[in-house]
């Protein structure tokens, strides 16, 4: 697999992206999800310049990153996150795109009272019953609720569209993220320290840039 070439072509289409919406490409980080890949071709992968890295599963995880740690990429923890796995999470990864519950972020500052980790808090915008995530109505009492959870540094907003016929049918779940964001913004003591938005993957990731992405996970389209 020519991943140089695959990761081109991507960059390519988040440039074109990025220009038809009037955004500078240094503003959307390209995550490339190994969930798919061998830990050789992870390595090749990384060393073809994506240096962030995502993965859904701790026990695929784990022997990648102790594997490749020499590369120095920087890690993402997308799956679902059972509180049974949160002790593998650092020093591995430094950043949770799936937090969706309170009970996660207490045994997170139990697990590292002393550690600060960014933290994608993960929202079911499109209110799936297969998808994990807060309900958009109950957003911003559990942000009040993190306040006090000292381990947590809520950096932003995650969510994953649904499997659509046409792409163009994920636009108003990312921009219902976006706005959410904007919310949060104005009536949390977040502040502008919830900034990032991770929308965005290899069917809708141009959408998602076009809408505000910061970060897009993608794996088919750099993997297959
Ligand atoms: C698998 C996965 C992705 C990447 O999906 P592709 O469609 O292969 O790009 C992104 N985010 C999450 C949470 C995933 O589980």
């Amino acid at each position: 697999m020519d991943y140089k070439h695959k990761l081109n072509q991507v960059q390519q289409r988040i440039s074109n992206a990025c220009d038809r919406s009037g955004r500078n490409v240094d503003d959307v980080k390209l995550i490339a999800v190994t969930k798919y890949s061998s830990i050789e071709e992870t390595k090749l992968m990384i060393e073809a310049g994506c240096l962030h890295v995502a993965e859904n599963k701790m026990q695929d995880a784990i022997p990648k990153i102790d594997q490749l740690s020499h590369l120095h990429a920087m890690w993402h923890y997308i799956g679902h996150l059972q509180t049974n796995k949160v002790k593998h999470l650092l020093p591995s990864f430094q950043f949770l795109h799936s937090l969706d519950r309170l009970s996660l972020a207490k045994e997170i500052c139990r697990k590292y009272p002393n550690d600060r980790i960014s933290c994608f808090i993960q929202v079911n915008i499109s209110k799936e019953e297969t998808k994990s995530g807060i309900e958009p109505e109950k957003l911003i009492e559990f942000i009040n609720q993190l306040k006090d959870y000292s381990s947590i540094d809520v950096c932003g907003l995650m969510t994953m569209a649904p499997k659509v016929k046409h792409p163009e049918e994920t636009r108003t779940i990312f921009r219902r993220l976006r706005e959410w964001k904007d919310e949060i913004q104005l009536r949390t003591y977040l502040g502008e320290n919830c900034r990032y938005l991770s929308m965005g993957m290899s069917e809708d990731f141009e959408i998602a840039i076009e809408e505000g992405a910061t970060h897009i996970r993608l794996g088919s389209v750099l993997t297959k």
